[in-house]
């Protein structure tokens, strides 16, 4: 069956056709590592990893790649403020090296825990300097740059047209602009290539600029060249990355092969938080950890994320995640209940499910859609091995370990069980006020309180 997916290059929903049916070739922009991911951030991962499997679902190879931004990135996307790494060894009194590494080992902890589907290649910015450095003096060779004292920019006037993704004009840009822009640019599109290490700048290389250090396009651009070569299948990242980033990577590109990189360009929209953006100062910036702390475990967030598209926004709330707490377990008791049973379900019923979810995936990734396929099949009343069988297969795409899950057995909480003890003390002694009051604790706790000869008996809702 054709997959289709929505291509930001034409801005329609087009047949997938691969450059090289055994292989697709793949890119994704990964993290910069100056802090912790927040879970807005971590929704970008998630998606690249469902578009993995839903690729590998359908029979697919991938050489798929990732950076790891730790250098370069200054704090807009538009060469202004100072390097995002620098920044954060200021904040923290560190080594910027070391910095990026405490912060990339989290974050692949973080994608680990969420069960992510590592690309084939990650590849870190600082360790490709020579490739970004080769790569930059072809577009120099090529004429598509200029020199000031201390910054090789990229021209984009040299181009047939520069903003091929968000389709503007560099009219339009000057006109959005709001600040006037850089007086040594010759264009407001154009951006850094490489740039003249100040004094006490942490971060630099010995090149054909003096000490000096790449601009935050450019890895993209070079490490996509190494390994997947000029031109590859898809590339991936957020809707942030579509004005200038992304458009920035197809000008690098064109100035060094002549070529767009890649042949689709998808992009997953911003979590929201209770309507609203998420930042420190609204203090509703949250990490994985934070949700753990608040007791959602990892899969429980993946879950969440399954309630949207990813061309659309996702509104974060709890309530929203204490839904997807349930509907998890759902999902893996209605796993376990297909294992107890030898009913009869037939094989035209299971073919029709299967039909019905790849034709959900294959449909730019219509999560919602194929999670409608996943509740029937968990709700049918024949309990048989063939849907649980068939529940493992879909979580190839859904990524929730169901193989893995079983049954917790009935452990309680320490202060839980202390309560248990304490309730059955107030009614030996005939205490009944306090007997409800502790009651009533467990019930909002999430557990339902049942009396016996042997005492309260408590079980997690
Ligand atoms: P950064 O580490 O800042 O370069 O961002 C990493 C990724 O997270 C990028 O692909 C961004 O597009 C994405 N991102 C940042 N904020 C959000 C958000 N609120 N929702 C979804 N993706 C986001
Ligand atoms: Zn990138």
């Amino acid at each position: 069956m054709s997959i289709k997916i929505f291509n930001t290059l034409t801005r329609k929903k087009e047949e997938f056709k691969p450059l090289n049916e055994k292989e697709i070739r793949m890119y994704s922009c990964g993290p910069t590592v100056y802090y912790f991911a927040h879970i807005g951030n971590l929704r970008a991962y998630l998606f690249m990893d469902n578009l993995r499997r839903v690729l590998k679902y359908n029979g697919y190879n991938l050489k798929h790649v990732m950076n790891i931004t730790d250098v370069g990135h200054l704090v807009s996307d538009a060469d202004e403020g100072e390097d995002k790494m620098m920044k954060a060894a200021k904040r923290e009194n560190k080594d910027p090296f070391e910095i990026a590494q405490f912060y990339m080992d989290a974050f692949l902890a973080d994608i680990d825990k969420l069960n992510v589907d590592r690309p084939e290649i990650i590849a870190r910015a600082t360790e490709h300097i020579d490739v970004m450095e080769e790569y930059v003096k072809k577009i120099i060779e090529n004429g598509f740059s200029y020199q000031t004292e201390d910054t090789v920019y990229f021209d984009t006037s040299k181009l047939d047209k520069y903003g091929v993704l968000s389709n503007r004009n560099v009219d339009e840009q000057k006109a959005g602009a709001r600040v006037e822009f850089d007086q040594s640019k010759r264009n407001i599109s154009d951006f850094a290539l490489w740039i003249k290490a100040p004094e006490n700048h942490i971060m630099k290389w010995d090149s054909f600029f003096g000490k000096s250090y790449p601009g935050w396009h450019l890895e993209c651009s070079a490490m996509g060249y190494k390994y997947l070569g000029d031109q590859f299948d898809i590339h991936t990242g957020g809707v942030d990355h579509i004005p200038i980033h992304h458009e920035n990577e197809i000008a690098q590109s064109k100035g060094f092969s002549g070529k767009t990189p890649a042949n689709y360009w998808m992009h997953v929209e911003f979590l929201q938080i209770n309507g609203g953006k998420m930042s420190k100062s609204l203090n509703n910036l949250y990490t994985l950890k934070d949700l753990e702390e608040k007791g959602y475990e990892p899969l429980v967030y993946r879950m969440f994320n399954f309630t949207s598209n990813y061309r659309a926004q996702i509104n974060f709330t709890f309530e929203a995640m204490d839904a997807a707490k349930v509907a998890l377990n759902r999902l893996r008791e209605g796993y376990l209940k297909h294992a107890e049973g030898n009913e009869d379900v037939s094989d035209e019923a299971i073919k029709e499910y299967e039909e019905k979810f790849l034709e959900a995936i294959n449909d730019d990734l219509n999560m919602p859609v194929a999670m409608s396929v996943v509740w029937d099949v968990v709700k049918n009343p024949n309990k048989s091995k063939k849907l649980q069988n068939l529940l493992l297969k879909f979580d190839e795409v859904l990524g929730l370990d169901l193989k893995n899950y079983q049954k917790q057995e009935n452990v309680l909480p320490e202060e839980i069980t202390k309560l248990v003890q304490e309730r059955n003390e107030a009614r030996t002694n005939k205490n009944w006020a306090e007997s409800d009051r502790i009651r009533d604790i467990l019930i909002e706790n999430g557990y339902t309180v049942k009396d016996s000869k042997e005492g309260t008996i408590v079980e997690k809702q």
